[in-house]
């Protein structure tokens, strides 16, 4: 007996349709002709958020199977003709990458799929990683693709999440997914460890309006929740399912930073800091201020338009308020670095002292200067009092010391909210994937 490790990336568009993991769940059928046994659940592993050529949410996904030794050829043949088959080979930016690995992961992989969640990796590289480690790789068109599925193969999802993904044909083409609300808001009641299916207001958050093959993905932090939530959802078209196991919404790609001198293009951080310059909005709503570390080392914060309260929140801080901040730095920004801001833990508010004049002493009335140096008047009674002077009111301030979190449509695959459930998975035996209705 043997394991075998088989993971893909990049086969499917933006605007044709298809998505990478619709064929992680053909592939899931057609491997199981082979004598195999998945060995862990199927992966949905979630890279760099921040690498400029993803086409949605830099997603690859990785399949892990014990079985018969010698099957690598026949591994090899299904998984080509089904990336044939399915890839969105005509748009430019869809590049599929196939690594099939026979064994034990070497820890050179799991240093890639590190690296691929904070920093831009060369294909060379990575591929020099696989040739050394004898796995087996097959690349389409510029082959970037590897890059996705060699990281996904290295990925180790110590900390994860679950998503439960219905899926119609890839034919089917339609932006409406015919999906009953109600039963949506039904399920994410009756499984209070699901998340991410409704916003506030009992709005679907969790149904694509792309062409893609995705119906719906239920989210949630125990496995057999997430897809009994999945089951009780009314949806048209089902074709097939997966319960994906995956690092969405755990901060895998944050990387705790003590200053910031060390952002680096196209990283995600967190980092304390202090807030160095007043706030403003721009042109179409988006909100900066600047920031700094005890070192004197300054960058400038970002809260785009669609970020809507978060950003209003924001708007409220004051230089000299002490925070976390969590966000990504996309590219080489002059001349100092952007933080995209993804939220924010404010720890200590500054102390904001404004100069009042105090009461009549005689009458309690209002008072008012008398020029400068020459003290205070009463407006009511006319009392002048030479050695009255203003003084310092502690300034109430709107925003409060907590975390700052922007609404649900705003969240990245990796981000982790304030309100995961925090219940502790319990045991599942039961399927990860079939076809028809789950
Ligand atoms: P979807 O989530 O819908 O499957 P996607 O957003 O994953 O799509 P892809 O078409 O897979 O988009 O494009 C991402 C590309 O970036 C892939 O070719 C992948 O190999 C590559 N890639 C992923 N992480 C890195 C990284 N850290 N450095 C360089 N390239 C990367």
């Amino acid at each position: 007996m043997t394991s075998y490790h088989v993971a893909v990336d990049s086969t499917d568009s933006a605007t044709l349709g298809m998505c990478t993991t619709y064929l992680g769940a053909v592939l899931l059928e057609r491997l199981s002709e082979l004598p195999l046994e998945l060995s862990s659940p199927p992966e949905l592993v979630r890279l760099n958020p921040n690498v400029p050529w993803k086409t949605r949410g830099n997603g690859a996904f990785c399949l892990r199977y014990e079985g018969e030794k010698d099957l690598l050829d026949e591994i090899l043949f299904i998984a080509e003709n089904v990336i044939w088959n399915l890839s969105v080979f005509e748009d430019p930016q869809t590049n599929p990458g196939l690594v099939i690995l026979e064994g034990e992961v070497p820890i050179s992989f799991r240093e890639i799929y590190h690296r691929a969640l904070h920093e831009i990796l060369y294909l060379d590289a990575v591929k020099e990683v696989g040739d050394y480690a004898g796995a087996l790789m097959k690349g389409w068109k510029n082959e970037r693709g590897l890059i996705g599925a060699l990281s996904a193969v290295g990925a180790d999802l110590a900390e994860h999440t679950y998503e439960a993904i219905l899926y119609r044909p890839a034919a089917v083409k339609d932006r409406m997914r015919q999906v009953d609300a109600g039963t949506l808001r039904e399920a994410s009641k009756r499984y209070p460890s699901t998340f991410f299916n409704i916003d506030p207001e009992g709005n679907p958050v969790c149904i694509p309006h792309s062409p893609c093959p995705v119906i719906l993905g239920i989210r949630g932090v125990d496995p057999s929740d997430t897809l009994e939530a999945s089951r009780m959802v009314k949806a048209e078209g089902i074709e097939r399912w997966v319960l994906w196991k995956t690092n969405q919404h755990t901060d895998a790609h944050i990387e705790l930073v003590r200053g910031l001198s060390s952002l680096r293009p196209f990283s995600s951080i967190s980092a304390e800091v202090s807030v160095s310059s007043p706030s403003a909005y721009i042109e179409g709503g988006h909100l900066f201020f600047d920031v700094s570390d005890p070192e004197g080392n300054t960058a400038t914060c970002a809260a785009y338009e669609p970020t809507k309260g978060f950003r209003k929140s924001l708007s409220q801080l004051v230089q000299g308020d002490r925070l976390r901040v969590w966000g990504s730095i996309r590219s080489e920004d002059v001349p100092l670095p952007t933080i995209n801001l993804e939220k924010v833990d404010v720890l200590e508010l500054a102390v904001i002292g404004v100069p009042v004049n105090p009461r009549c002493p005689e009458c309690g009335g209002p008072t008012e200067s008398m020029g400068r140096g020459q003290g205070l008047r009463c407006k009511k009674c006319g009392f002048r009092g030479a050695g009255l002077e203003p003084v310092e009111k502690i300034m109430e301030r709107e925003v409060r010391t907590g975390l700052i979190e922007p609404p649900s449509d705003a969240w990245r695959h990796l981000f982790r909210p304030s309100c995961l459930p925090t219940s502790k998975e319990r045991g599942y035996g039961g399927p990860w994937w079939g076809t028809g209705a789950p």
